[in-house]
């Protein structure tokens, strides 16, 4: 089945959208806040997203350029949507990794047509199958994780809080953004539950080699080889 991503904030719209696209026999995802669209479009991995420029909390354009900067997602075609007619506006949102560009009001037919076209372009998403940091290796098919030979024993939510450090080596992620990318945003968790699973997480790793696992003080985590020793808030 092939899932197109509706991203709109005018309900009438984003339906009229999915009933559409429906009868063209796809599968359609409507999310209407900015600032889920990520978490939405890396749970489902639609085939295409049609991306409307106005939004609440983060604009289409802000969301374009964050889909373009993750590896595992950055190839999913992008049609924006939007009001403005703007010469401007169509370069700014094509520069920002937009693929095509449809001004409302539209015709439905005409972005059906459009729709099509950018499937037909669209390259098979380039899912990542492993990630790898420096002795680590996370094989994220058969979802295991090694080190050297070895292979390491992770809990779900020790494997969660691993990927996203290996996604962004060096990246240092505050206890609330490790709470709500590992976690999510509706379950009450206090922060200190994120130190107590990176205990986790090292205990595991570290049997096998050295701890690369940075805790920065006042702030969180991160994951790098520089080794600096910033004491251990536990
Ligand atoms: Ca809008």
């Amino acid at each position: 089945m092939t899932t197109v991503m509706v991203v709109e904030d005018e309900e009438a719209l984003a339906l009229l959208l999915k009933y559409n696209l429906e009868k063209e026999g796809y599968e359609v995802v409507i999310e209407s806040r900015g600032n889920k669209v990520l978490g939405q479009v890396e749970k489902y991995l639609p085939s295409v997203i049609l991306l409307d420029w106005m939004l609440p909390e983060l604009s289409g354009v802000e969301i374009c350029k964050l889909i373009r900067s993750k590896p595992d997602i950055k190839n999913i075609p992008i049609i924006m949507l939007t009001a403005k007619g703007q010469e401007e506006d169509k370069i700014k949102g094509l520069s920002a990794g937009a693929d095509d560009y449809v001004t409302k009001p539209f015709s439905v037919p005409e972005l059906m047509a459009r729709v099509k076209t950018n499937l037909r372009r669209a390259p098979v998403i380039n899912q990542v199958s492993e990630l790898v940091f420096e002795d680590i290796r996370m094989d994220l098919v058969a979802k295991k994780v090694f080190r050297g030979e070895n292979y390491v024993h992770l809990g779900p939510t020790e494997f969660r809080l691993l990927k996203l450090l290996m996604e962004s080596p060096g990246k240092v992620f505050s206890r609330e953004v490790l709470l709500k990318t590992v976690w999510g945003d509706n379950i009450y968790v206090e922060s200190r539950t994120v130190d107590v699973h990176i205990r986790r997480l090292r205990k595991s790793l570290n049997e096998f080699g050295p701890d690369y696992i940075r805790t920065v003080r006042a702030t969180g985590y991160s994951i790098d080889n520089h080794l600096v020793d910033e004491g251990d808030e536990q």
